[in-house]
């Protein structure tokens, strides 16, 4: 019974049929003021302001104080961050509280933070308000992309490469106004920007229903604009675009030397940031790089908060790979996930597309799955990685990418600008051919294979903690690799 305590103890104060058992006292009200003034010395007014100023006193029963909020996410956020003290408040000023509960209750007052759905019907006043919201919505969702349900924040495995574009997400979602206009995220392919969207828009729909968020891919948005023009619907289509609250255009770069959409686009961006709605687009480069587009717009796309995911390191490519084994319940040893984490680099669609395989094949086989049949069923993929890349050409790419002569990766100097890039070589010849240690160290001037596992190792660890050196490993990688 006991997860079911809330809900129960809810219900019985709500059936209580006489609606005057359940009004609060004069006296009460008078105490639940102080407290509530009090909060504002408690916590400061800045978090007063954001989130306690609307906490209103609702109704008292067997010593539960029922405190209204505005929405589910507030109330979520209320309950984790503040429940425990306000409660404590409202105990010293009646002995008598024992509980403090908090529900949602639509305030006609704060119609920008007004939650529909599961307590609209019960306010048959706004239910007209809602259906018009709901219809709004609908037509919003005809022109946008459709979500992956996956793509949750629940589901995001957090590293130091995509950290900062995390965070920023998270914030959108988690404040009460909005934070930067816009947020762009950008990185290379299958790095999980996309995801990060969708995150956005779920949370959005889950704290903020009454809130409208369009996702639409760039292309998309190309295509309803070119549609628009075909039809003479261009008002309609500017009107709905610019009553959104949150408009989100992925993969950027895609209107590149399309000038009229970048026209159309650039007008949308501005009349939502004039009207302080909640921009984010992602892109596969920095705003800055993003050749075939207008200078204008380029420039604003850097005005809000620019936050880029890099590279995966092998940590976090473990992590994302232990997640996926837990939700698909897939016995899978960790010396495979070991495996495809060091073999697998590219980005995270490829890495899970290959767990995804071994699994399969495994279930199709009735196999159990082991190191050795792992390289058997991904043997294309892997040897695409391994793909006809040479010792020899990683050290000439990496001797070119550093400026350094071949030579120096064969000879003994150890001063620290020919040393980082040996090992970035050794690295990077582990990684891309099925060379063994002691093979590799006997290309790179007949060294041991413990100096070559020491360079592997040292490489990862600051593809974790350098973007430079990620950055150039990235770089270098993609060439050899094409
Ligand atoms: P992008 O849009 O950057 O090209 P996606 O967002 O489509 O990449 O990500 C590709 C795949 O990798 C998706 O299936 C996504 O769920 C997964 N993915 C990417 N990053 C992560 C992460 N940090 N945690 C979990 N899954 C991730
Ligand atoms: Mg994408």
């Amino acid at each position: 019974m006991s997860d079911f305590g809330g809900k129960v103890a809810y219900l019985s104060g709500a059936m209580q049929i006489q609606p005057e058992s359940l009004e609060p006292s004069a006296e009460m009200r008078a105490q639940w003021e102080q407290v509530h003034q009090d909060m504002r010395k408690e916590f400061g007014e800045a978090i007063f302001r954001s989130w306690l100023r609307p906490l209103a006193l609702q109704a008292y029963y067997h010593g539960t104080m029922e405190i209204s909020v505005p929405t589910r996410f507030m109330r979520d956020w209320i309950q984790n961050h503040y429940a425990s003290r306000i409660l404590e408040m409202c105990a010293q000023a009646n002995a008598d509280i024992k509980r403090v509960q908090f529900v949602v209750v639509q305030n006609s007052t704060s119609a920008d933070a007004e939650p529909v759905g599961a307590s609209a019907d019960s306010q048959s006043s706004s239910s007209a308000q809602a259906l018009a919201n709901q219809n709004r919505k609908e037509a919003i969702a005809a022109l946008a992309s459709p979500l992956d349900p996956r793509f949750k924040f629940e589901t995001f495995v957090i590293g130091k490469s995509n950290a900062l574009a995390h965070a920023a997400a998270r914030r959108v979602v988690e404040s009460m106004s909005v934070p930067f206009n816009p947020l762009f995220i950008y990185g290379g392919v299958g790095l999980g920007k996309t995801h990060l969207m969708h995150a956005i828009a779920h949370a959005m729909e889950e704290f903020w229903p009454a809130k409208t968020v369009m996702y639409l891919s760039a292309e998309k948005f190309m295509y309803q604009f070119v549609r628009a023009l075909r039809s003479n619907e261009t008002m309609n289509f500017k009107e709905q675009f610019r009553s959104v609250d949150i408009l989100m255009i992925d993969d950027i770069q895609f209107i590149a030397g399309k000038e009229s959409t970048q026209e159309e686009f650039f007008h949308t961006f501005n009349a939502l940031v004039d009207q302080n709605k909640q921009i984010i687009i992602s892109a596969d480069r920095a705003p800055s790089d993003l050749a075939g587009i207008d200078e204008r717009l380029r420039s604003r796309l850097a005005w809000g908060l620019v936050a880029d995911i890099q590279p995966t390191s092998y940590e976090l490519r473990l992590g994302i790979l232990q997640a996926k084994r837990a939700q698909l319940k897939a016995s899978v040893p960790d010396s495979v996930l070991e495996f495809l984490a060091l073999k697998v680099t590219s980005n995270v669609r490829e890495l899970e597309g290959a767990l995804n395989r071994i699994v399969a094949h495994a279930d199709v086989a009735k196999q159990e799955i082991t190191l050795e049949t792992t390289q058997e069923v991904l043997q294309d993929l892997l040897r695409s990685h391994d793909r006809r890349v040479t010792i020899d050409e990683i050290q000439k790419k990496v001797a070119e990418h550093y400026n350094l002569r071949l030579t120096d990766m064969h000879s003994a100097r150890r001063a620290r600008q020919v040393a980082r890039p040996r090992q970035v070589a050794m690295y990077l010849a582990k990684l891309l051919t099925a060379r063994s240690l002691p093979e590799i160290g006997r290309k790179f001037g007949g060294r041991d294979h413990t100096t070559v596992m020491h360079a592997v190792r040292k490489v990862e660890e600051l593809i974790g903690d350098d973007s430079q050196v990620a950055q150039d490993v990235d770089v270098i990688r993609r060439a050899l690799v094409g």
